[in-house]
């Protein structure tokens, strides 16, 4: 039998600690990994998730969240959500209290003010500074009037494709999501993202982090995997249901995941890639199209997290 364990991206080594209590005490993976990624959420310094997550680019915080059970493949997720705190608890709620796996925008707020969430403010001084010099930088002929006339600059940028060539520009500094995945004492699997997505990304823009398959992927019998990075690629190959199945069909976790980097290359498109994974024995791996690559590792024994180098991936 496997300890319970709890793994995570960098940006949740200090939140790690938090989901191995609760799989000391007993508690199932899923509340494990909500609850680690609810502290992710809550930093206002991590600016690819929750408060203080980089806005799109009218100036609005717009986050996406999934989680899944690996027991019986339930999953819910919200996409392009406003004004709330913990999408991660949001797409838990779909999973457990809705017939439905995805609720976007206005429907997942109305959805997430239904079963009693409070509204809250996402933008920090530093998101509010970042979203600032953004528009300074990239809009050009910008005049105090900005603000009235926001739909025409944004018009004048699409349709120059400035919108494209900023987008392939995109460094890993203006990206940033958390992956948190768990297995508990009744050998159950729960695998959760959550993300404020790519920086200043245009307004309704879903990433892969929600996207069941693409982003996140888990199934008690085989393992789980998630991605961070450039979601349109996860999205384009289902990366962490390609991972899953790459292992169903005989791959080591760390041979499924470095196919799944090699696929991203064979796409020849700009923009990274970085996937966290472990199979069902216990073994973790992480990999990277464009990095070093290193995930956060804690079982029920553990007295802090445990660095673990991945693979980089080179093209
Ligand atoms: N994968 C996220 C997205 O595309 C962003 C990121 O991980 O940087 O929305």
């Amino acid at each position: 039998m496997v300890k319970p364990f709890i793994i995570g991206t960098r940006n949740a080594r200090e939140m790690l600690a938090i989901g191995a209590k609760i799989l000391r005490e007993g508690g199932s993976a899923m509340d494990a990994v909500e609850a680690t990624i609810r502290a992710v959420e809550e930093n206002p310094m991590d600016t690819g998730v929750g408060l203080g997550g980089i806005p799109n680019l009218l100036g609005v915080p717009q986050m996406d969240a999934s989680i899944m059970d690996g027991r019986t493949l339930r999953t819910g997720a919200v996409a392009a959500v406003e004004g709330y705190l913990h999408p991660i608890s949001i797409a838990r709620k779909v999973l457990e209290e809705s017939p439905h796996v995805l609720l976007v925008g206005p429907g997942a707020e109305l959805f997430a003010e239904a079963i009693g969430f409070e509204r809250s403010e996402l933008l920090t001084d530093m998101s509010r500074t970042a979203y600032r010099a953004f528009v300074e930088d990239t809009i050009e002929g910008l005049d105090e009037r900005f603000d009235e006339r926001r739909k025409e600059y944004y018009a004048w940028y699409i349709e120059n494709y400035r919108l494209r060539e900023w987008y392939r520009k995109l460094s890993d500094a203006q990206q940033g999501t958390v992956n948190v995945m768990a297995l508990d004492g009744d050998g159950d699997i729960c695998s959760g993202v959550s993300t404020s997505g790519t920086a200043f990304k245009f307004p309704g823009r879903v990433g892969d982090s929600p996207i069941i398959g693409a982003g996140n992927y888990c199934d008690n019998r085989v393992g789980a995997a998630a991605c961070t990075g450039r979601g349109e690629l996860a999205i384009r190959l289902s990366t962490a249901r390609t991972i899953i199945s790459y292992m169903e069909h005989g791959m080591t976790v760390r041979d499924a995941c470095i196919q799944a980097m090699r696929d991203i290359h064979a796409l020849k498109e700009t923009g990274g890639m970085n996937c966290l994974a472990f199979d069902r024995h216990g073994n973790t791996m992480s990999a990277s199209t464009r990095r070093e690559s290193i995930h956060y590792y804690m079982d029920i024994d553990s007295e802090e997290p445990e660095e673990r180098r991945g693979v980089w991936v080179k093209a």
